[in-house]
Order: structure tokens, then sequence, then C-alpha cells
């Protein structure tokens, strides 16, 4: 399939450093440890998130070709406690600005750790995924982690909250990287926003 012939293309540390704006790109973002990079790999059947912990490119925007037209974005990890706050603020200034300006961006997948949903910053994301009409599509990962019954109790509260507050801008779905649960699904959703 396309995805497998995926291959890395170029870290951009600053917006204008990002390969042309043209075709569709789908972000994928998420607190770090939240399994942004497992999920990747597991989609696409490469090992595309090793390049995106290789040290000096974790701070930037690494893009990913799927085809001539299409491409896959991994965002900077957000919340590393230990990072410096100046940096930080640095990461999330380039991370607006990509957000807001990247006409090519077809949608964003959110990675959740299914045992610590809805952080400060997954709700940023939510409203400004609202705010800007950009469909976001989240993953609980780590679905693995609960049992049957619990993961589905956990994803229908947090859907139930994603509707209330976030109308219908967002969808659900369990993942696990492990137990490859959750793939069809969450290909289903790439290949509708980037055109397949
Ligand atoms: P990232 O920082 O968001 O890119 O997170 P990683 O993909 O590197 O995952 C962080 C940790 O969680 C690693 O130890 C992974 O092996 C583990 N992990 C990621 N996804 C899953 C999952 O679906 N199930 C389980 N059990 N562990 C996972």
């Amino acid at each position: 399939g396309l995805c497998q012939q995926a291959s890395f293309l170029i870290s951009a540390a600053k917006v204008d450093q990002c390969p042309t704006d043209a075709g569709l790109e789908i972000a994928f973002a998420g607190r770090s440890n939240a399994g942004k990079s497992s999920a990747l790999n597991t989609l696409t059947h490469a090992n595309l998130a090793r390049t995106s912990k290789t040290p000096g490119r974790t701070q930037l925007l690494n893009f990913f070709r799927l085809d001539e037209q299409r491409r896959l974005v991994d965002l900077p990890g957000y919340g590393y406690a230990k990072v410096p706050i100046p940096l930080k603020q640095h990461w999330q200034q380039h991370l607006e600005a990509y957000l807001s300006s990247r006409a090519s961006l077809a949608g964003v997948f959110l990675m959740m750790d299914i045992r610590h949903p809805l952080t400060d910053f997954d709700r940023l994301m939510l409203d400004w995924g609202r705010a800007s009409r950009m469909p976001l599509h989240i993953l609980l990962t780590k679905a693995d982690k609960l049992a049957f019954g619990a993961a589905k109790n956990a994803l229908l509260k947090v859907e139930r909250e994603i509707r209330q507050q976030w109308g219908d801008n967002a969808s659900i779905q369990l993942f696990s990287a492990p137990k490859r649960q959750g793939i069809e699904q969450a290909q289903q959703v790439m290949a509708q926003w980037l055109g397949l």
C-alpha cells in the first residue's frame, strides 16, 4: 500500500523550512510518551518515528513522504518537563505558526494515553481544531493497558466529553500498537483525509 513507501523527507525547525505547501498532509501530535511514535510506525509499517527521536531532530517538524502529493508530519511531542521554558515557548510558537498557516494540512491525529486523556495541551489542540475547523482524530493509545471493558468505558467517557465540548470536529477510537488494535479504523481516516 501507499504507506509502505513512506520515507523521511525533511526536518524543519521553522515554518519557512517546510516542504512546499501543496498536496495534502496529516500531522501527528501528542504529549510526550503518549505513543505517537509507536502509532506512526504501526500505521505506516515503517520505522519513521525513529528519525524523529534522533538527537537534534526532536524539536522539529519531521516530514515523511507518502507520495508526490501526500505527507505525514511528526509534530514535536509536548510536555517534556525537563525542557527549559524558553525552548517550550520556541516549540509552541513554531507549532502554532505551522498549524495556522499550512494550507495542505488536512487534519491532525492526536494521540492520548488512555490512562491520561484530555491533558491541558490536548484541550488546547481540540479548541484550536474547532476554531479553525480542522478535523482531529484521536487515538486513545495503549488500550492494551486496560481490560477490554475498562477500555470501552474510557472510550465512551472521553467520547462523551468530546461531543459535549467540541461537537463533531473530533472523532476518537481505541488504539494499541503491540496488539495492533485499531489500525484499519485509523488508516480509513487517513485515506479519507488524504483523498485516497
Ligand atoms: P511518544 O513519545 O509519544 O512518541 O511515545 P512512544 O511511541 O515512544 O511510546 C512511549 C512508551 O509507551 C514506549 O515505551 C512505548 O513502547 C510505549 N507504548 C506506545 N504505544 C503503546 C501501546 O499501544 N501499548 C503499550 N502497552 N505501550 C505502548
